[in-house]
């Protein structure tokens, strides 16, 4: 058992912290958020991931995890020390240090013997060295900085943090690791997943690669796909046949409107600067991170043939988050797609199940509507837009999807449906780099 101080009580944070009580250490998560600090202690998750609940109220009733706004408690506290902070896009692209720079300051005078720091924010190289600077300026107590950058997947965060499939650790220090890796022995003793050790810059580096990476197999799939709209091919076909060869395989090959999150976005920009910032031009990032951008338009260019003008024109949209099960709008590819709505003056009525909360209070207030159910928004409704692929929406009765419209448009930004399926229901269907089914089924008000 371990003391463990989580800095930073966020998806990451959370998620880290209610785990490692779960394994059986003593966790306390700080933030300086009092009202979220306040939910937590009484079992309230302030975010939504599954068996999140669940975990968090067993490990408080074990009394193996707490919640505080008190950074001094939490120093004293852990001989272990994440930060899982924000470090958000600055607006040149490179990433924002100064959540971690600022917590860093303030840990070194409350420090009383050996601890280890371990960065679990997305940082740049070089910052656990800026860290363990910071620290050292106000401290003589030994200490180490660990770069241990985490790859949980939103919507899955749980399941991804309990068994990983790999770990990465980042140190110069023969103590620090053998902590850190009796610390991650309970989370891959049953998968086998490695726990790889490495120096500090390319544990930094790690993290960026690969969702940099992720980030262009999506943009790349996505030119498949606007492809083969021109040369009328389906995208369905080629993913599969490329995704078979090993080489390639199936993950991350789903075209769609783009993507999103807290993560792969900043995180793209951050590498391109991090690049700049070392004289190096990374060309294949600046094309990833315009075809995404360009993608999320998809969903009004494919309504534009059918409605040139949306003024006035009622559009439904199915899905806000940027992915299911979440309720996460950070860079939802949705928010993009009806601000562009709006900005032509269309009529937008939106439903998505968990994130509807998160875009009222800090998007679109009231310039939309919101559905209490998935059905509701769709009366008289000029189109659908499918922005995100939810599992409820995948089993929608489509009878009664179409008899609720004014006109059976339905554009599917995730492709999830089958366009022969989609034909057969009566509806007017686009979809992502497959051919159009339905053009006679619209109705043209
Ligand atoms: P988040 O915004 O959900 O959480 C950050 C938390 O830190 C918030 O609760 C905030 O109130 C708190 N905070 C801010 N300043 C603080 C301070 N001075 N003292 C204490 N608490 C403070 O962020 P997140 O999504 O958990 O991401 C955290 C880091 O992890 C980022 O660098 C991110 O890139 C990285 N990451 C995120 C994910 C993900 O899926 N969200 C996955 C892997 C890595």
């Amino acid at each position: 058992m371990t003391n463990i101080t989580i800095i930073g009580t966020g998806y990451v944070g959370l998620v880290a912290g209610v785990c490692f009580a779960e394994v059986g250490n003593d966790v306390l998560c700080i933030d300086i958020d009092q009202s979220k600090v306040e939910k937590l202690s009484q079992g309230i998750p302030t975010i939504y991931e599954k068996r999140l609940k669940e975990l968090l109220q067993r490990n408080i009733r074990a009394g193996r995890i707490r919640f505080s706004t008190n950074l001094k408690e939490g120093v004293h506290h852990g001989s272990v020390i994440f930060l899982a902070l924000p470090t958000p896009p600055d607006e040149d692209g490179s990433a924002d240090l100064s959540h971690v720079l600022k917590v860093a300051t303030q840990i070194g005078p409350y420090l009383r013997s050996y601890t280890i720091i371990v960065n679990k924010s997305t940082v740049p190289v070089g910052t656990a060295a800026k860290v363990r600077k910071t620290i050292a300026a106000t401290t003589n107590v030994p200490f180490d900085v660990v770069a241990n950058p985490e790859f949980l997947r939103e919507g899955l965060a749980i399941e991804d943090f309990m068994a990983p499939d790999r770990v990465v650790i980042g140190t110069d220090s023969e103590r620090a690791l053998r902590i850190m890796t009796d610390l991650y022995r309970p989370f891959v003793q049953d998968n086998g997943a490695p726990i790889l050790t490495m120096d500090i810059t390319s544990a930094e580096l790690t993290k960026y690669a690969a969702n940099a990476f992720l980030a262009t197999k999506l943009s790349f799939i996505n030119e498949i796909a606007n492809l083969c709209d021109r040369v009328g091919a389906n995208v369905d076909h080629i993913r599969v046949g490329i995704g078979a060869d090993p080489r390639i395989g199936y993950h991350y090959l789903l075209p769609g409107i783009g993507y999103g999150g807290s993560c792969l976005p900043k995180d793209v920009k951050a590498l391109r600067h991090i690049s700049a910032e070392h004289g190096y031009d990374f060309q294949v990032i600046r094309a990833v991170e315009t075809v995404n951008y360009n993608q999320r338009q998809k969903p009004i260019e494919l309504l534009r043939a059918t409605y040139s003008d949306l003024r006035g024109r009622k559009i439904a949209i199915w899905g806000l988050a940027f992915k299911p099960d979440t309720d996460d709008i950070r860079e939802a590819p949705a928010i993009s797609v009806i601000a562009a709505l709006l900005a032509e003056q269309a009529r937008v009525y939106a439903y998505d199940p968990q994130a509807m909360d998160n875009v009222r209070e800090y998007v679109f207030g009231d310039k939309i509507h919101y559905g209490n159910n998935m059905y509701e928004v769709l009366d008289n409704a000029d189109a659908l837009l499918l922005l995100t692929e939810w599992q409820e929406f995948r089993d929608a009765d489509l009878d009664r999807v179409r008899r609720r419209m004014a006109s059976p448009v339905l554009i599917d930004g995730r492709n999830v449906f089958g366009i022969d399926t989609m034909e057969k229901a009566g509806f007017y269907y686009r979809s992502i780099g497959r051919p159009p089914v339905g053009v006679g089924n619209v109705i043209h008000a």
